[in-house]
């Protein structure tokens, strides 16, 4: 039993940060103060570093969680006369569906359901036959599956096509590659609690500053419109309504850790190591993954729950969590599963020991292995 500390979050954030990162959060600082305007200007100029996006874009931080600043872009960009096709293949592509519909804004679906990858040449066709179509959104680890999602086969079919590319790269900006130089895209957006390992408390887009040039009047929310934000902070230095100061402020000590530990490099090594010992230790003991390999990603993996009848997740969870680790349930439609992250302050001894406190939990189940159950196992090889 690990009761000496809190427990590890082992799920797609917000997720276990550093000592560090928390302490940075005892001091309190005046919104309107040159140091946290200081502060603000400096994570925004590495974000867009970490992008290599500083010649031709700006990032625009906003309060909130992630949801609202891939809202406030989605909100932003798109005007009103245009049109989005979203693609989607989990929870949170969905989410974006469901946002366009609150905005008003035309929509229509990829729908690849719970896993699969949405192919570029079904993108491709579809703008082909649609040319309302003026923008496309797309998810890049999509975390209610994990899957990775081919975003730079994507992003070249879109721009072939002449529409405008966003992403929601929530669960991937800090840790999978993203160079702003060789992916056309118009905004990229993400949140201080996932793959730079901040806590939660605001978002961010990193948007093409011409593109943002051009969206005053698009947003229908006064809170939501980055345009406004944008202009307001480059005039003021200021966030327009109350920043979540210490969130800030933990922030940048989380960067100077992401910088200290090789950038986005370095951190995508951590978590692949992470992924390759959970998967490896995970089928020894019977379990299979959703995805086949070349769909995993390094930052969070879903399994199939055992076949055995005395599988119970609540039970299952509670088991691990008394051992210190807490994991994530399933988010699929059909079939029964769990999820475990790779990401946040996790390193190869948190791994080691969440596969043995799994370990421990199935034998206090009386449960074997983790074998699922054969049928819900992926008819095709995807
Ligand atoms: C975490 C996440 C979000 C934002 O979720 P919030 O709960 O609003 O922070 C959006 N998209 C993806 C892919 C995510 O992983």
């Amino acid at each position: 039993m690990n009761k000496s500390r809190e427990p590890y979050l082992l799920t797609p954030g917000p997720l276990t940060t550093s000592l560090t990162t928390k302490q940075a959060m005892l001091r309190d600082w005046g919104s309107w103060d040159s140091d946290f305007n200081d502060l603000t200007s400096d994570i925004c100029q590495r974000l867009l570093q970490a992008a290599h996006a500083e010649d031709h874009c700006v990032c625009v931080p906003l309060q909130g969680s992630g949801t609202y600043a891939v809202e406030a872009t989605l909100a932003t960009l798109i005007p009103r006369a245009g049109k989005a096709l979203v693609l989607m293949n989990g929870a949170y592509g969905q989410r974006m569906a469901k946002i366009l519909h609150y905005l008003g804004r035309p929509c229509v679906t990829l729908d690849m359901g719970d896993y699969l990858p949405p192919p570029p040449n079904r993108v491709d066709e579809i703008l082909a036959g649609d040319s309302a179509i003026t923008h496309v959104a797309v998810v890049h680890c999509e975390t209610s599956s994990g899957i990775l999602n081919p975003v730079e086969e994507i992003a070249e079919v879109v721009a072939r096509r002449g529409r405008r590319l966003l992403i929601d790269a929530m669960s991937a900006f800090g840790a999978l590659p993203c160079d702003a130089r060789g992916l056309p895209c118009d905004a990229v957006v993400a949140s201080a609690n996932k793959c730079f390992e901040g806590v939660p408390g605001f978002g961010f887009a990193l948007i093409r500053r011409e593109v943002l040039e051009r969206c005053a009047g698009n947003a229908h929310s006064l809170s939501l419109d980055l345009y406004d934000q944008w202009t307001y902070m480059a005039r003021t230095g200021q966030w327009r309504f109350t920043p979540p100061t210490h969130v800030v402020a933990a922030f940048a000590q989380a960067l100077t850790e992401h910088e200290a530990e090789g950038g986005v490099a370095g951190r995508l090594a951590r978590y692949t190591a992470n992924r390759d010992l959970l998967v490896a230790g995970m089928r020894a003991m019977g379990f299979h993954t959703l995805l086949a390999d070349r769909w995993l990603s390094p930052i969070i993996v879903t399994f199939h729950s055992p076949s055995d009848s005395r599988f119970d997740f609540s039970t299952f969870y509670r088991l691990i969590k008394d051992q210190g680790f807490i994991i994530y349930p399933g988010k699929l439609t059909a079939v029964e599963s769990f999820r475990i992250g790779c990401i946040g302050q996790l390193f190869a001894e948190q791994m080691r020991g969440v596969l043995a406190a799994v370990r421990t939990a199935l034998d206090a189940m009386g449960i074997a292995d983790g074998a699922p159950r054969p049928e819900d196992l992926n008819p095709v090889e995807f």
